[in-house]
């Protein structure tokens, strides 16, 4: 069925080569065979929304790198609202983009317009986020969502030595639980990765979660909003912790993190009688990694965004030209229609000790960070 579906793309394309030669336009590259080779296509870029600094790094430089290889792209943001992210597909595919790439705002809600996809003979690439219930598919890339999840809880175990032998059954530290978007095919990757490194130490009883909301669907914040968050994190103060104190926060993502964070200074937290919690994050987003530098938030993991945008060109790439792409995982990721080849890259963790890191790779420059 791939091969059908590229050759009609590849079809596409050389038709529209065809017909703005005809219309006395200079076509991209000049020739018919140079459009079948991706030359003059373009590529219609579907992310999420401009409220998240990831987002946006993410569209421009996989927007910089399709035009390096040859392509021109259409890069459009769905303001987190679903309806405007299916109208933005539909007009993609309207305007005969050659290739799909699509980090969804609701990974489930993308069937119906998937289809015309398909039948347009479009190729679709999964963009960080898994798209589900659907054949309509061809690639995936992202980052070992799992492991982000797994670094999160491993830092709060080493960060409040919970590993360490103790006498009987030791100190008890109180956590709090935070999940991403329900909608997201990746809350539930961050937050098996994570019990599954946390889930002895609730079991010995070194960890408690007082608030009882120990189920993801009781910890999940819509949209990855950090006002929500910040409510919630009211909440759970005032009503658990009139006489204790919260020890550590396992947060998925920076925006999320830095709703805590206010909720936590509000009740009095931050102060050298007081001091913080171990607060988690994920996406190494400046306003997070200046707070770790300052001793607010205590980690984030940093997932660099020009890999994946390289990561994806490159798949387009090849799906466009008849290869197959590069993939290391084919087995983990199934959207309940069929299991999608996937490319992973490795996430890596953040903390004070270690902020330096992003200047060396040229994430932020050394000034930024000031
Ligand atoms: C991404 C995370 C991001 C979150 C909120 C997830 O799908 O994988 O990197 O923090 O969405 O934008």
């Amino acid at each position: 069925m791939r091969v059908s579906r590229v050759t009609a793309a590849a079809t596409v394309a050389a038709l529209l080569t065809l017909s703005l030669t005809a219309c006395g336009q200079e076509a991209r590259g000049g020739s018919r065979y140079k459009a079948e080779a991706g030359e003059g296509g373009t590529i219609g870029l579907a992310m999420p929304t401009k409220a998240s600094e990831r987002w946006i790094a993410d569209g421009r430089n996989m927007a910089a790198q399709f035009r390096k290889a040859g392509y021109e792209t259409d890069l459009q943001y769905g303001d987190d609202k679903v309806e405007n992210q299916i109208a933005q597909i539909e007009n993609m595919i309207t305007k005969g983009r050659s290739l799909l790439v699509i980090a969804a705002i609701d990974g489930s809600a993308l069937t119906e317009v998937l289809q015309r996809a398909h039948d347009a003979g479009i190729p679709v690439i999964a963009y960080d986020r898994l798209i589900m219930g659907t054949e309509n598919v061809d690639y995936y890339a992202s980052f070992d969502n799992e492991r982000v999840g797994e670094l999160e809880a491993r830092y709060i175990v080493d960060k409040l030595k919970l590993g360490a032998p103790v006498k009987g059954a030791g100190e008890p530290y109180n956590i709090e639980l935070f999940a991403g978007s329900p909608d997201d095919n990746n809350t539930k990757y961050f937050w098996n990765g994570a019990m599954k490194v946390l889930q002895p130490y609730f079991a010995s009883g070194r960890l408690v979660v007082r608030s009882k909301q120990s189920r993801m669907n009781q910890a999940t914040t819509l949209r990855w909003d950090g006002g929500t968050a910040q409510k919630r994190m009211d909440d759970l103060i005032s009503k658990n912790y009139g006489d204790d104190r919260v020890d550590a926060v396992l947060s998925p993502y920076d925006g999320i993190s830095i709703g805590i964070i206010s909720a936590l200074k509000s009740a009095g937290y931050g102060t050298a009688g007081q001091p913080l919690p171990v607060v988690t994050g994920q996406d190494a987003e400046l306003a997070s990694v200046k707070s770790i530098i300052r001793g607010e938030q205590t980690q984030t993991v940093f997932k660099d965004t020009r890999k994946l945008a390289e990561q994806a060109v490159r798949m387009g790439d090849a799906v466009l030209n008849g290869r197959k792409p590069e993939v290391n995982n084919v087995k983990d990721y199934n959207n309940g229609e069929k299991t999608v080849p996937s490319y992973l890259l490795n996430p890596v963790s953040i903390d004070r000790s270690n902020t330096r890191l992003l200047v060396d790779e040229g994430y932020f420059t050394a000034g930024q960070l000031k």
